[in-house]
C-alpha cells in the first residue's frame, strides 16, 4: 500500500499495457509544502539570498514564473515576513492564482503572447516593478545558480538512493531547465550511462537539434517551455529531447489518476507519455524515472474538468450518459 510519505512509487499498470520491460518508476513532488517541485528552489534561493544578505524581512520579493515557483516563494515569504509579487501569464491556472493569494501574494497577469523580452511580459513587468519598488529583489529562477543546484543537491540524491544508486534513463520536462538540469548532472556523475530525456512542448524552443522546435497553437500544458534558453538549462546534459502536445499528455495525466492512483498534473502527463516512448529502449531490470513536477489541485477547474476536456477537444463527449450518471 502507497503512503503519502513515498515520494518515489512504482508504475504497476500503465507500464504492463505499453508493454515495457524495464521498471518505470515516478518521482513523485506535489507532497511538497506548496505542491511542487519548485518548493525545492524557492526555499534554497530565498535562504541563499537571506544568508548573503541580500534580502531581509520586510523586504518585497517579485518573480516571474508560471506559477509554481510563485507558490513556494509565496510560502515562504508568508512564513517570513516578505512583501511578495507573482507575475505570471493570463494561461496559468485560477487554482494557483487563488492558491497564491491565500498566501498573501499580489498577482499581477501578462498577456500569453508577449515575447520574454517585451516590456509587457511576466519577466518584463517583474524588472519594471523591480524599478520602482524600493527593496524589492527578483531571485530569477531562470538565472539563479540554486536552481539546478537545489536539484542536485536533493531530488537527484533522493532518486538515487531509491533506486539503490542505479538509474537507466530520467525524464524530466523543462521550463526554466533547472531539474533537468541539476538531477541530470548529479546522476552522470553516479551513472555514467544514464539517458537524460527533455521533454519540451510542441511551440517552445528548448529541445535539440533545432529542427524539432515546429510552430505550434498555445498549448496549454503548464510549467513547460519557453520563447528563449534560460541559463538555468544546460542542453548539454539532454542527451534526447521528446516533443509533446496537449492531448496526449492530459490524456496520459487522467490515466495516472485512474490507473495508477497517482494524483498529478498535466506535465507529469506529458513527461509520462514521452517515457513510454523512450523507455521501448530499455530492457528487463534496468530502471526509468520520470519526474512527477505538480498535483492536480492546480488544474481542478482544467483536465480536471471533463466539461473543459471536452471543450478543448482533449476527451470525446460519452455518446450515451451511463446509468450511474443519470441518477446523480
Ligand atoms: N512542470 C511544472 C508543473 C512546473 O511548474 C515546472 C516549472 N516551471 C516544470 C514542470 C519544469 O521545471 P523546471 O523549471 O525546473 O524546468
Amino acid at each position: 500500500m502507497r503512503t503519502v510519505t513515498d515520494q518515489y512509487l512504482q508504475i504497476n499498470t500503465i507500464n504492463k499495457a505499453e508493454g515495457l520491460e524495464c521498471d518505470l518508476l515516478a518521482k513523485c513532488e506535489f507532497f511538497n509544502a506548496a505542491g511542487s517541485v519548485k518548493d525545492r528552489i524557492a526555499k534554497r534561493m530565498f535562504d541563499e539570498a537571506e544568508k548573503s544578505g541580500k534580502i531581509k524581512p520586510g523586504d518585497t520579493i517579485i518573480e516571474p514564473t508560471s506559477g509554481n515557483t510563485g507558490l513556494g516563494l509565496a510560502l515562504c515569504a508568508a512564513v517570513k515576513g516578505y512583501r511578495c509579487i507573482i507575475c505570471l501569464p493570463e494561461k496559468m491556472s485560477n487554482e494557483k492564482v487563488d492558491t497564491l493569494r491565500a498566501l498573501g501574494a499580489e498577482i499581477v497577469r501578462t498577456p500569453n503572447d508577449a515575447s520574454f523580452d517585451s516590456p509587457e511580459s511576466h519577466i518584463g513587468v517583474s524588472m519594471r516593478l523591480n524599478r520602482e519598488i524600493p527593496n524589492s529583489h527578483i531571485l530569477n529562477q531562470y538565472d539563479n545558480e540554486y536552481n539546478p543546484l537545489a536539484h542536485y543537491d536533493t531530488t537527484a540524491e533522493e532518486i538515487l538512493e531509491a533506486c539503490g544508486g542505479k538509474v537507466d534513463m530520467l525524464v524530466a520536462g523543462a521550463g526554466t531547465g533547472g531539474t533537468i538540469t541539476g538531477i541530470a548532472r548529479r546522476l552522470k556523475e553516479v551513472c555514467p550511462d544514464v539517458i537524460i530525456v527533455g521533454v519540451d512542448p510542441v511551440g517552445s524552443i528548448l529541445a535539440q537539434p533545432a529542427s524539432l522546435n515546429v510552430d505550434g497553437p498555445m498549448y496549454q500544458v503548464e510549467g513547460i517551455g519557453y520563447d528563449f534558453i534560460p541559463n538555468s538549462l544546460d542542453r548539454s546534459l539532454v542527451d534526447k529531447w521528446y516533443k509533446c502536445t496537449d492531448k496526449p499528455s492530459l490524456i496520459m495525466a487522467r490515466r495516472m489518476i485512474k490507473e495508477e492512483g497517482l494524483l498529478c498534473g498535466g506535465s507529469s502527463g506529458a513527461a509520462m507519455a514521452c517515457a513510454i516512448e523512450a523507455a521501448k529502449e530499455l530492457k528487463a531490470g534496468q530502471k526509468c524515472v520520470v519526474m512527477l513536477p505538480d498535483g492536480l489541485r492546480n488544474y481542478m477547474s482544467k483536465f480536471l474538468n471533463d466539461e473543459w476536456m471536452y471543450e478543448n477537444g482533449i476527451m470525446e463527449r460519452a455518446a450515451k450518459e451511463s446509468e450511474v450518471d443519470r441518477f446523480n
